[in-house]
C-alpha cells in the first residue's frame, strides 16, 4: 500500500509500505478521503511548529474516512463495505485524565500524524489503515469527503462546548479558514443569534457568508473594522479566535461585552494579551484543544442534515497528486479544505 510520508520540510514522498492485519477489536479500512489540515501543512512547509519538529519520517494525516475492508476478531458492529469516519483521537483510557473524563488530555495520546512525542505517531494518509473499531463511526448517507470533515468539525463542536451558553448569543469569529468557518456552523447549530466573521481575505469571508455568517468584516480593507462593535463596552458574548494572530485577538477582546467568553482555537504561538481589558471586563479566556466524544456527534449532525460542510470542500485530488494537493492546500487564495481521494 501507498502512504504519504513527510521527511523534512517540503520533502513529501509517496512510499510503499507493508499492510497490517487487523487484530482483535480492530478493522482494516480502505481509505477513501483524507483532508489536509493546518498541522499537516506546518510539517510540510516548515518541518513542524513551535518546538515540535520532525525527527524521523512520519505519515501525515488525521482527517480520514474509508470503507471497512476486513474485520478483526470480535468486531460485530461494523460490516465489510461500511463507510466510516475514523477518529484520530486515541487516548489510553487508563491515565488520570482519561479516568477523569478528559481523554483529549490523555498523557499517552496517540493522535494520528503527530510529531509531539518521539517516536512520532504515524498518521492515517495510507491506502489501508488498521484502526480500532471504537474509532470508527458509521457514516452512511454522507460522501467520503463529508465523513472526513468529521474531524475538524469535532474541533469546533468541542470549542462550542467550551464556550458554554450559546442560545441567543452574539458571536464573533476571527479567522475564517476551515476551523473558523466550521465554528460558524457549530455556533449556529448551538443557537447563536448573530454571527459576525472577520478575516483579512475577502475570499475567506465569502465562505463565512456561504455557511451562514450574518455579517463579515474585512480587516485588510478596514483595520478598524471591529471598532464599532467595541462601543458601549462591547457587543459580543463569545469570541471564537481561530486566526492565532494577536491583532485579531486584541480587536476581538475589545469587541466583547463584560463577562464575555474567549475561546482560543488558533495556534499562532505565544502572544501578548490586553490583560487590563480581560480583568476590567471580567472576560473568560478558555483554550480549546482537539475533542473526543464530539467526533460521533459531528457525524450525526452531518447525517441529519443539521450541519452542511459541503461548501467548504474546495479541492479533491487523487493520491498520485498528493504533492500538488499540499501545494494547493498551502495557498489560502485557492483552497478552503483540500482533500485527497485515496480510492
Ligand atoms: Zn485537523
Ligand atoms: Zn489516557
Amino acid at each position: 500500500m501507498k502512504a504519504i510520508v513527510i521527511h523534512t520540510a517540503k520533502d513529501l514522498r509517496i512510499e510503499e509500505l507493508e499492510t497490517e492485519k487487523p487484530g482483535p477489536g480492530e478493522v482494516e479500512i480502505r481509505l477513501a478521503a483524507g483532508g489536509i489540515c493546518g498541522s499537516d501543512l506546518h510539517y510540510y512547509n516548515h518541518g513542524g511548529f513551535g518546538t515540535v519538529r520532525l525527527k524521523e519520517p512520519m505519515i501525515l494525516g488525521h482527517e480520514v474516512s474509508g470503507h471497512v475492508a476486513a474485520l478483526g476478531e470480535g468486531v460485530s458492529d461494523l460490516a465489510i463495505g461500511d463507510l466510516v469516519a475514523v477518529s484520530p483521537s486515541r487516548p489510553c483510557g487508563a491515565c488520570d485524565y482519561c479516568l477523569k473524563g478528559l481523554p483529549n488530555h490523555c498523557f499517552h495520546m496517540r493522535f494520528y500524524g503527530s510529531a509531539m512525542p518521539f517516536p512520532h505517531i504515524q498518521g492515517a494518509f495510507r491506502e489501508r489503515l488498521v484502526a480500532k473499531a471504537s474509532q470508527c463511526v458509521k457514516a452512511e448517507g454522507l460522501s467520503a469527503g463529508e465523513a472526513a470533515m468529521a474531524e475538524p468539525l469535532s474541533v469546533t463542536l468541542h470549542a462550542t462546548r467550551r464556550a458554554g451558553e450559546m442560545l441567543g448569543e452574539r458571536v464573533l469569529v476571527t479567522g475564517c479558514g476551515p476551523i473558523g468557518t466550521l465554528s460558524i456552523l457549530a455556533a449556529r447549530r448551538a443557537g447563536a443569534a448573530k454571527i459576525v466573521a472577520a478575516d483579512l481575505s475577502e475570499r475567506a469571508l465569502g465562505f463565512a457568508r456561504a455557511v451562514g455568517a450574518d455579517r463579515t468584516v474585512n480587516l485588510s480593507e478596514d483595520r478598524d473594522g471591529l471598532v464599532p462593535f467595541s462601543e458601549n463596552k462591547g457587543t459580543f458574548d463569545v469570541l471564537y479566535e481561530c486566526s492565532g494572530a494577536q491583532p485579531a485577538l486584541v480587536a476581538g477582546i475589545q469587541a466583547l461585552r463584560p463577562r464575555g467568553v474567549i475561546v482560543q482555537l488558533g495556534l499562532g504561538g505565544d502572544m501578548a494579551l490586553p490583560m487590563m481589558a480581560i480583568t476590567a471586563k471580567e472576560l473568560d479566556l478558555r483554550g480549546s484543544f482537539r475533542f473526543h466524544e464530539e467526533f460521533a456527534t459531528a457525524v450525526k449532525l452531518m447525517q441529519g442534515g443539521l450541519i452542511d460542510v459541503k461548501p467548504l470542500i474546495t479541492h479533491t485530488l487523487p493520491l498520485g497528486e498528493a504533492l500538488k494537493a499540499f501545494e494547493i492546500a498551502s495557498d489560502k487564495g485557492q483552497s478552503m479544505k483540500t482533500q485527497i481521494a485515496f480510492a
